[in-house]
């Protein structure tokens, strides 16, 4: 018998943890900042066929102090990568940062002197998107688990220290299979809930 059975119709209880990180989900602003070819997808996935709306994050920031995602979306030369540690410097913190394509993850075949070889040598990277270019779906996933990630993380240093030293990792499900409802027409995930990935970033 749980608390919520006690109380009147209306009242529900949640932790001030997962009140804020649902806020700051419902609310991720993207900066506008596009590198190359995969800023074509990224905006894609912003217009109506894909609707960035639904999730909050319509907005693309054109100034970086009232963004919190950066979407590096494309390849990171050399000459770009100080003004992109800047961009993110000048991003109040909490921030995320998202790799998008090869490119941004690892110079993919661009691999000479004048391009950056992963832009986790210039920023931290909380997720990797794969792909050449990826396409909207991807990125949307992509975003989704971001979601995740936030909805899981810590609020204060002392729950920080708590979750690190218990080993804790955040539990990254594909969203055909978070979200997806078995038996309908889309559906293309594993029915089976055992089949569920156990992923990290980065992985
Ligand atoms: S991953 Fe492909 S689409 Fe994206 S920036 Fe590199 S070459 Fe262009």
């Amino acid at each position: 018998m749980g608390l919520e059975e006690k109380l009147p119709n209306g009242i529900m209880l949640a932790s001030v943890e997962k009140l804020v990180n649902w806020t700051r989900k419902s609310s991720l602003w993207p900066a506008t900042f596009g590198l190359a070819c995969c800023a074509i997808e990224m905006m894609t996935t912003g217009a109506p066929r894909y609707d960035l709306a639904r999730f909050g994050m319509e907005v693309f920031r054109a100034s970086p102090r009232q963004a919190d995602l950066m979407i590096v979306a494309g390849r990171v030369t050399n000459k770009m990568a100080p003004v992109l540690r800047q961009i993110y410097d000048q991003m109040p913190e909490p921030r995320w940062v998202l790799a998008m394509g090869v490119c941004a993850s690892s110079g993919g075949m661009f691999n000479n002197y004048a391009v950056v070889q992963g832009v986790d040598h210039v920023v931290p990277v909380d997720m990797y998107l794969p792909g050449c270019p990826p396409r909207p779906e991807m990125l949307i996933d992509a975003i989704l688990k971001i979601h995740q990630k936030i909805m899981d993380e810590p609020l204060g240093a002392k729950r920080a220290a708590l979750l690190a030293a218990s080993g804790h990792r955040t539990e990254l499900v594909p969203s055909s299979v978070h979200y997806g409802k078995p038996g309908s027409k889309s559906f293309r995930g594993p029915v089976d809930p055992s089949h569920r990935h156990q992923l990290t970033a980065g992985e």
